[in-house]
């Protein structure tokens, strides 16, 4: 048993090490990619689910790293929000977004809603979200149809901030929704709480089992209960026929998902875009 608890303790130490290591091998390459300008965005459509109409676009970073190909942003969000280099990171993805909603917007792709994904620390430090302010002010654009995405992560830690910081951005017009809704905590008392419009449910909802009966009554049950609030439903990881019938059947209105459209570079979304248009 002693020596048992020796190799633990050594393993123990040497995966701390390598932890660490790896940590800052990650943020070294996350500087050369910034500094490369390795990442760029990718757009996965979202669906109004009755008529399969495309009511709005998610925009998911992709590092395209030199030589390693794509490195999903599992593998680098968490590190960047770590070291501070997000804020950086997080700059260029807006610029971008508000860029591609004012193209969109001069092509006739008014009604298009934008949506981004912004980390939980960016909304809580005072330094950044004042930068997002300025930057989200560089554009002359309709916010109406711009939306935020956060976690409860980011609200949790600080709800009063985050609150008022949501009000903010809500007057000036975004619209916020609520991502991965009830992989959280008390997630009913958030969205009382939270100045929100859009509710995104989690896809560990929609692939619950192949939604056997029992799954279905719980998800309906959060639907007609996020619409009871006056919010707006998303649903996220539509994969099958089924569970896109199902979510339909039980009033869910949007949704995305590979079935409906997997994530794509700007050159095929536009294609995309110009296709279902012509339609
Ligand atoms: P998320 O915001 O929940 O984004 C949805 C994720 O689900 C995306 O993964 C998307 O590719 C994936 N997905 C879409 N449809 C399906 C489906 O039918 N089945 C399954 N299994 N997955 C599906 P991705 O692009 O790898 O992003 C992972 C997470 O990284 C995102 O989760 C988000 O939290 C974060 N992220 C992505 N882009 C950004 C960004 O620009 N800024 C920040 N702060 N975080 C980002
Ligand atoms: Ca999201
Ligand atoms: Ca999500
Ligand atoms: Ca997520």
């Amino acid at each position: 048993a002693k020596t048992e608890g020796k190799n633990k303790i050594s393993f123990y130490e040497k995966n701390i090490h390598e932890k660490s290591n790896n940590f800052i091998l990650m943020s070294n390459k996350i500087q050369k990619g910034l500094t490369n300008k390795e990442f760029i965005l990718f757009y996965q459509p979202q669906i109004e689910l009755r008529t399969g109409k495309i009511t709005g676009m998610e925009a998911l970073v992709r590092w395209n790293h030199l030589g390693e190909g794509f490195v999903p942003p599992n593998e680098f969000i968490r590190v960047a929000e770590a070291t501070g280099q997000i804020y950086e990171l997080e700059n260029r993805i807006i610029r971008n977004v508000l860029a591609q909603k004012k193209e969109w917007e001069e092509r006739g792709f008014s009604d298009l809603e934008l949506s981004f994904n912004l980390s939980s620390k960016s909304l809580i430090r005072d330094s950044k979200f004042e930068q997002i302010e300025e930057l989200l002010s560089e554009y002359d654009l309709d916010y109406t149809n711009i939306v935020i995405e956060i976690t409860e992560t980011a609200v949790i830690s600080n709800i009063d901030l985050a609150v008022e910081r949501l009000n903010i951005l809500r007057e000036k017009g975004f619209k916020i929704a609520l991502d991965d809704f009830g992989t959280g905590f008390s997630s009913l008392t958030y969205l009382m709480m939270l100045p929100i419009d859009i509710i995104k449910l989690d896809k560990s909802y929609v692939c619950m089992k192949n939604m056997e009966d029992k799954d279905i009554h719980i998800i309906k049950f959060v639907v007609s209960l996020a619409h009871e609030f006056g919010f707006k439903v998303v649903a996220e990881g539509i994969e099958t026929k089924e569970q896109l019938e199902n979510l339909i059947s039980i009033g869910c209105e949007y949704g995305q998902g590979f079935f409906l459209g997997i994530p794509m570079d700007i050159d095929s979304i536009n294609a995309l875009l110009q296709v279902t248009a012509a339609n």
